[in-house]
């Protein structure tokens, strides 16, 4: 079984809202159709050791990790049909015609990742990918705060908001992010 048409899904929202789950859902049932599946996730991106995709409800799914998106195209293998790419909002712009050329070649393309930094700004690619998608998912995860649908990521630093110029690697301190909505998410400028 083949796909004739390729796309782009971006799968996207705050942490916690269940985009690596999601991804990993539609990659299984890709796998049941038959398709050969590659998935890559940035190298970077450490937390549950390389070589997978992991949720933090516990599935995983076989991952490459690689240092540019560039990278992509040339580990592609013969008979490949579906594309999934974790933590996208951690590669460079490049990521953005290499999605398309891959999805003009006929895959199918699923990325996962956040919409926006803890800021509550765009992320890297991400909103040029949503743009250029046939399929987009913005998910929620619940508010730590209120339990309403969140759609933004808290940043904490020793249990306080952290501020808007706050390094991105604080030496020494105790960094947690929370899904927050937007009445709870909180970015002090000064
Ligand atoms: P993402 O890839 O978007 O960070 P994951 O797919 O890794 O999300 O994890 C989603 C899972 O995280 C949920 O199914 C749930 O078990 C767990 N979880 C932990 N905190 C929250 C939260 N605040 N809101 C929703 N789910 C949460
Ligand atoms: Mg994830």
């Amino acid at each position: 079984m083949r796909h004739h048409n390729g796309s782009v899904e971006v799968v996207t929202g705050p942490m916690f809202s269940g985009k690596t789950e999601e991804l990993i859902r539609r990659l299984r049932r890709a796998r049941i159709a038959r398709q050969k599946i590659q998935v890559f996730q940035p190298s970077i991106d450490t937390r549950f050791g390389q070589g997978k995709v992991t949720s933090h409800a516990g599935t995983a799914f076989e991952a490459t990790p690689i240092d540019s998106a560039t990278a992509i195209p040339e580990l592609l293998e013969e008979g490949t049909t579906v594309v999934g790419i974790d933590e996208a909002q951690f590669f460079d712009a490049e990521i953005i015609e290499v999605v398309q050329q891959l999805a003009d070649r006929g895959l199918r393309v699923i990325v996962a990742g956040l919409d926006t930094d803890f800021r509550a700004e765009p992320f890297g690619p991400i909103p040029a990918l949503m743009a250029q998608a046939e399929r987009v998912d913005k998910l929620h995860a619940i508010c730590m705060v209120c339990g309403d649908a969140a759609s933004r990521t808290q940043r904490l630093i020793d249990g306080r908001p952290a501020h808007y110029d706050d390094p991105i690697v604080v030496v020494g301190a105790n960094e947690l992010y929370e899904a927050r909505c937007r009445r709870h998410h909180n970015v002090p400028r000064d």
